[in-house]
């Protein structure tokens, strides 16, 4: 095991990893921006090491910073978390080369996956269904896209091969439509990810949006640990998440699950991974691969017991998992709510000072968050504060622990998401389970203020 590891990361799960650590008895540093000098898990770490000024690009996006500083320090290995430099395949090649591990699969592994159409075309090779759609990049010839198009059939969504976080994506309705729709998505992706290169897929209209969590070790062991539904999005962006996901026969999920874990087994996966699809009428269609911990890991740690980031920091470290899918059991049921500084219904960020920071408590309850009293949220970064996770042995009484948690939790100074939380855990629908990813957006145009 490592001695000591750096975390390239801040906010909840920068804490989050410093835990995990500490549980495994290794020592760690963080880095900081200037912004975030004040932040828990500085206080609380090991050692800190400011790399830079608040903008991203100058302290969590520097390689040489974050590189230097795991030298001076030394550190052997470095822990990416999520965002930032997590699905960065040179930073992964950088830090390798200069003899530290990195926390998160191979440079080759991260590539792949990075760019959806290959990532696709490793699915395809693996056996993992995919959502029906172009053979790879679309070509030049407008003639050729309007065949391709017509025999997908509309509608199609135009994506970027290089995209993420919810953008680089069109939706096309008719075929009037198409070629502009193509070149334009095409001059926006040049433009934000540098790679111009789309691809098309068949636009599902009522879909839920199911993932796998994996973890593979570097020698060929791969287990898959349930699924999450994410199902509740706003413009792409997840803000809860549940597992097992409502209502999907089991025998389904064990199908893809399987299929997953091969799939690892036989791209040579290794550490933790998230294989996204889309679930409509019974079937499952893969979308992309995150080869990363992802923000929801909690929900999958409380139902099956397994912490992720210690497993990840583990394989990382050359360890064989510890268990065979034979051991891997979920009991319960688990949700988990995004809290975010920002108007609930107008969703604007809303940093700042917070003046009183209560969190709940109470049996199968569990906060991740690195703020407290008189925290102040920089305007810099994303606007996740931390999370709510609870557990419950039905999801009836995971949704009443919940209810209980929100109401407990008193955020002042700044406003939070948590009032819509706490109208969508007494939303019928939403109780029912098996709401669709535009759901959301649909319940917010009826609940306008
Ligand atoms: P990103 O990497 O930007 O998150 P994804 O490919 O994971 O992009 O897609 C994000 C979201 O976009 C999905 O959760 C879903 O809501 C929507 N989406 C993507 N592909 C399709 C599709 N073929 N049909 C319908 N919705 C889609």
């Amino acid at each position: 095991m490592f001695k000591k590891i750096l975390i390239a990361n801040r906010g909840e799960i920068a804490l989050r990893i410093q835990r995990a650590c500490r549980e495994l008895g290794v020592k760690s540093v963080v880095v900081y921006s200037e912004a975030d000098r004040d932040a828990k898990y500085v206080k609380l770490a090991d050692e800190a090491v400011c790399i830079g000024p608040a903008p991203s690009s100058q302290s969590y996006l520097s390689m040489p910073a974050i590189i230097a500083t795991a030298e001076v320090t030394d550190a052997e290995a470095i822990h990416p978390g999520y965002g930032f430099l997590s699905e960065n395949a040179d930073f992964a090649e950088r830090v390798e080369r200069s003899g530290f591990t990195f926390i998160g699969p191979t440079p080759e592994s991260i590539r792949m996956m990075g760019d959806k159409v290959s990532a696709k075309q490793a699915m395809i090779r693996a056996g993992v269904p995919c959502v029906p759609g172009s053979d790879g990049a679309l070509p030049e010839d407008p003639k050729e896209i309007i065949k391709i198009a017509r025999a997908i059939g509309y509608p199609v969504i135009i994506k970027a091969a290089g995209g993420g976080g919810g953008r680089g994506m069109r939706v096309v309705h008719t075929e009037a439509a198409l070629v502009n729709a193509v070149q334009m998505t095409r001059t926006e992706a040049g433009a934000a990810f540098g790679n111009p290169q789309v691809y098309m897929e068949k636009f599902l209209e009522n879909p839920r949006h199911v993932e796998i969590q994996v973890l593979a070790d570097e020698h060929k062991n791969a287990v898959w640990l349930g699924e999450r539904d994410c199902s509740m999005q706003r413009r792409h962006q997840k803000i809860l998440e549940e597992a097992p996901a409502p209502g999907i026969p089991r025998r389904i999920i064990e199908k893809i699950g399987d299929r997953c874990a091969a799939a690892c087994r036989k791209m040579n996966y290794r550490g933790a991974g998230t294989f996204e699809f889309l679930y409509e009428n019974g079937e499952f269609y893969f979308i992309e691969m995150n080869t990363r911990v992802q923000v929801e890991h909690p929900v999958t740690e409380l139902v099956t017991g397994i912490d992720i980031v210690q497993m990840q920091i583990k394989v990382a470290a050359g360890e064989k998992l510890p268990f065979t899918q034979r051991n891997i059991t979920m009991r319960g049921h688990s949700i988990e709510c995004r809290i975010n500084a920002e108007d609930p219904f107008k969703f604007t960020p809303s940093p700042g000072r917070i003046t009183m920071w209560h969190a709940p408590g109470g049996p199968g309850v569990r906060v991740d968050s690195h703020v407290y009293t008189n925290y102040v949220v920089p305007p810099h970064y994303d606007s996740m504060i931390g999370k709510i996770i609870v557990h419950g042995d039905t999801r009836e009484q995971a949704l009443a622990r919940m209810r209980i948690a929100l109401s407990e939790t008193v955020v002042e100074g700044i406003q939070t998401n948590i009032p819509l939380h706490r109208e969508l855990m007494v939303d019928a629908k939403f109780i029912e389970g098996g709401t669709n990813i535009h759901y959301l957006e649909g319940w917010m145009s009826q609940h306008k203020r």
